[in-house]
């Protein structure tokens, strides 16, 4: 058995999960970020220990993803956007001394890659690219069936890609990001509402909000393409919120996608939606122990 905690700027997610996948119990609680720190610190503690005191079996480890840049082998979490307060945070050292656990920490898209390779459409996969896409665009690379985490933990950032250095700045401060061109922000920001309501719209036939999804779809394409030309994946696996469109999305993504990739590697990749939804964060956190 290990415990998974999802940590996010509004909520924490942390359940039991055994060695197969399976959630055995859950819980949710408000971040309160705004707290800061230790107050932050405090609930996720609570959580785990909630969770040890329920376990039938023995827990051999636990896994964190968190919202943003972190130091893998040590386990040092940076300083995530949505976390006042936080700043070179050892959470493998607090939280290990604390239960007396090998702690593991990772990003969350790093995490939801991972979930998906053990527990969900990458299963049996050995070479693919998990793109999240949602309010801002994050990812992961699994090379020979493992995380490829770079030479400091921060290989994937596939939302800094620049994919026009003349377009929109992006909020890291750079200009043509893609995370500036294709993600839920981008959307709202062109759409003027938010990507549920823009979707409802291009469903009912809306113009404009079917021209917005096909402008989010040909930026999605090309930042794909040059994953694709680089990586030569067998899969692209897209998640996050956005990535709910299905079809709507992933079609005009598809037809785009065509247009720019390299022959052989567009030959033998498929675009394929994300399985696991919602759980992909706890489940990518557990599967960190295995
Ligand atoms: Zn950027």
């Amino acid at each position: 058995m290990f415990i998974g905690v999802d940590l996010g700027g509004t909520k924490i997610a942390a359940a039991l999960v055994s060695e197969t996948g399976k959630i055995i119990t859950d819980v949710n609680i408000p971040t309160e970020a705004s707290k800061g720190k230790k107050h932050v610190l405090g609930v996720i503690s609570k959580a785990i220990d909630h969770l040890l005191r329920t376990s039938a079996k023995p827990v051999k480890a636990i896994g964190l993803g968190v919202p943003g840049p972190i130091l893998y082998e040590k386990g040092v979490v940076i300083g995530p956007p949505n976390l006042p307060g936080w700043k070179q945070v050892n959470l493998k050292q607090v939280l290990g001394k604390k239960f007396k656990l090998p702690v593991y920490v990772d990003n969350d898209a790093n995490c939801a890659a991972l979930a998906e390779a053990r527990f969900g459409a990458g299963i049996g996969r050995k070479h693919f690219i998990y793109i999240t896409v949602s309010t801002g665009i994050g990812g992961g690379i699994i090379i020979n069936g493992e995380l490829y985490r770079g030479a400091n933990g921060s290989a994937g950032e596939f939302g800094h890609m620049i994919i026009d250095s003349h377009g929109f700045t992006c909020g890291c401060g750079n200009v043509g990001c893609l995370e500036a061109l294709a993600s839920g922000t981008a959307i709202k920001k062109r759409a003027g509402m938010d990507g549920a309501s823009v979707e409802l719209a291009a469903r009912q036939g809306d113009k404009k909000a079917l021209a917005v999804i096909d402008e989010t779809a040909h930026y999605l394409a090309v930042g794909i393409a040059n994953l694709v030309n680089i990586f030569n994946p067998e899969l692209v696996i897209i998640g996050g919120g956005v990535s709910k469109m299905r079809e709507l999305l992933l079609t005009p993504v598809r037809a785009e996608f065509k247009k720019y990739a390299l022959y052989l590697p567009a030959k033998s990749v498929k675009i394929v939606r994300a399985k696991l939804g919602t759980n992909a964060g706890i489940l990518g956190a557990a599967a960190l122990c295995l």
